[in-house]
């Protein structure tokens, strides 16, 4: 427990919440699949960041995480890493349609290097990642949607205007992540979020990360987060 305690230290997390596991030193520790193993060394990533090393085990064993941690930090990798696993965890996976992952980030140009991201770890699976964002035809994503992907990467807005053509459907939608949520609120997203968040069944798993937590913003995660842990890597602007 000291040593726990020493190593969360040591890398400035601090964790608050019921029963938070353990945080992990290396990739190994986390049981991914090896076809995820595999894209992992070939990124180069060599050991998880500390928000990685908390966020990991947690996201995993599917509670609700508010994770706090500077830009730059690695929180991409901490949310679509275990996404792939809840995904490829799912019975009759090609039996049901609609996402089973949403993320939503607050620009584009946020949403296109999730997308990236979330495109490298998804492939060695045949999993289809579809970018719902402004700048691309919205009339290639509705096609694109229809014929089904298991995850959606989207900003707001764009992901509202699709629901409304029904596009897709979210039934079976168990994994949210809400991505630099300071930045959503900053540029007034806030009620395209909540419609979102109100689209998507109950028992989800809810990630919300964010570079700051200003008052509104923990306002929202206690709203559409269940018993969740937080998780503050470094000094935290408000
Ligand atoms: P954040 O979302 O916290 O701003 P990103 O997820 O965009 O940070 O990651 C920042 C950079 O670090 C990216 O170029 C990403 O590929 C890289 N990165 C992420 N995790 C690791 C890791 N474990 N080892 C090395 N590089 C990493
Ligand atoms: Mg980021």
């Amino acid at each position: 427990e000291q040593d726990v305690t020493d190593y969360r230290n040591g890398l400035a997390i601090r964790v608050s919440g019921f029963d938070v596991p353990q945080p992990v030193k290396t990739f190994e520790d986390c049981g991914f699949p090896s076809q995820l193993m595999n894209t992992i060394v070939k990124q180069g990533y060599e050991k998880p960041t500390p928000i990685q090393c908390q966020a990991l085990p947690i996201v995993l064993s599917g509670r609700d995480v508010i994770g706090i941690a500077k830009t730059g930090s690695g929180k991409t990798a901490a949310f679509v890493l275990p996404m792939i696993v809840h995904i490829i965890d799912q019975p009759e996976l090609d039996k049901e349609e609609g996402p089973i992952g949403v993320i939503c980030a607050p620009t584009r140009e946020l949403a296109h290097q999730i997308y990236l991201e979330a495109k490298k770890f998804a492939k060695q699976f045949g999993l289809r990642v579809s970018a719902v964002y402004g700048g691309m035809s919205k009339l290639e994503q509705f096609k694109e949607l229809k014929a089904g992907s298991e995850i959606v990467v989207a900003t707001p807005g764009r992901l509202i205007d699709l629901l409304k053509m029904k596009a897709l459907t979210m039934l079976r939608a168990t994994y949210l992540v809400l991505d630099e949520a300071d930045r959503m609120f900053d540029l007034g997203f806030e009620p395209q979020v909540r419609s979102i968040v109100g689209q998507i069944r109950p028992d989800r798993q809810t990630l919300l990360f964010s570079a700051t937590m200003p008052r509104k913003v923990e306002k929202l995660a206690r709203e559409i987060l269940s018993d969740p842990i937080r998780i503050t890597v470094g000094e935290v602007g408000m």
